[in-house]
């Protein structure tokens, strides 16, 4: 060692030492960069569609989003009421920074409420599911606001014509309004003899059947209107939609829970329930 690495080796150790600054994980990223309005926000700030939110619900939003760490990885929250038609919040993120957009109708409800609106839509936005009293919270305060929100009216679809996305329900090769009739005289006594039945206009992924409540309709995939595929296949389909119309979609917790044990039970009795089912998993 050299007379004058002595030195600094001694100096090193008779120094005081020096307090080490914490350093935050968001210090660690890049620094978020200012995100552009989007002509839609512009136009949105313009036409007085959105306005900023009370000092309280904002920061019942920030502890909302506390909650969820996304501030240590340096997220930004930017919230504003909305005048949506309806009671919808909506929440986005870009650029690190985490948009939350609360109905106007919200304005005058408690900041647990906003809160809980919070947690529901960051919960959205993180793939998890909402927490039941947050739900419970938010219904209620929806169900108190209900007569004060227009409704929009819903689009009717013609039970003869369809529209873009569903056509009558003929086929070209079963015939849906026969199958109805006929399942719903044996096995619903003629409950469900209102309920439109369509075919998908295409061929689609991702369901076999569909029951919608609002309008009531019934919709098959297209790609059981086939040769290769036998009529008490599409019949227990048919079956299992018009099972939901006829029991009801039941909600538990704030969840929509269709399928029951009860429905489950219900399902079983259509005669060739299990052939059909196997069938559609090889098809
Ligand atoms: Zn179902």
């Amino acid at each position: 060692m050299s007379e004058q690495q002595q030195l600094l080796f001694e100096n090193a150790l008779t120094l005081p030492p020096k307090a080490i600054a914490p350093v935050l994980p968001h210090q660690w990223l890049d620094p978020p960069e200012e995100p552009k309005p989007t002509k839609h926000e512009k136009r949105a700030k313009a036409n007085g569609k959105e306005y900023p939110v009370r000092p309280s619900h904002r920061l019942a939003l920030e502890r909302a989003l506390d909650s969820y760490r996304l501030k240590l990885h340096g997220y930004q929250l930017e919230t504003a009421y909305y005048r949506y038609t309806g009671l919808s919040h909506t929440i986005r993120i870009r650029d690190r920074k985490v948009f939350v957009r609360i109905s106007h109708y919200f304005e005058d409800q408690p900041e647990r409420v906003v809160e809980a609106v919070g947690h529901i839509l960051l919960r959205k936005l993180l793939s998890m599911r909402p927490l039941k009293k947050e739900v419970e919270l938010c219904r209620a305060a929806e169900q108190e606001l209900e007569d004060r929100v227009p409704h929009r009216p819903s689009k009717k679809v013609d039970p003869e014509e369809g529209n873009r996305h569903f056509v009558a329900g003929e086929g070209k090769v079963h015939d849906l309004h026969e199958m109805k009739a006929r399942l719903c005289e044996r096995y619903f006594s003629g409950q469900c003899a209102d309920v439109p039945v369509f075919w998908t206009a295409k061929r689609v992924r991702g369901y076999w059947g569909k029951y919608f409540q609002n309008p009531t309709r019934i919709v098959i995939n297209r790609r059981l209107d086939s040769p290769r595929v036998p009529g008490y296949v599409v019949e227990s389909v048919l079956y299992h939609e018009i099972l939901h119309h006829v029991l009801g979609i039941p909600v538990v917790n704030g969840r929509r829970r269709p399928h029951s044990r009860k429905f489950r039970e219900a399902e079983r009795r259509y005669p060739l329930f299990k052939e059909a089912e196997l069938f559609l998993k090889e098809f």
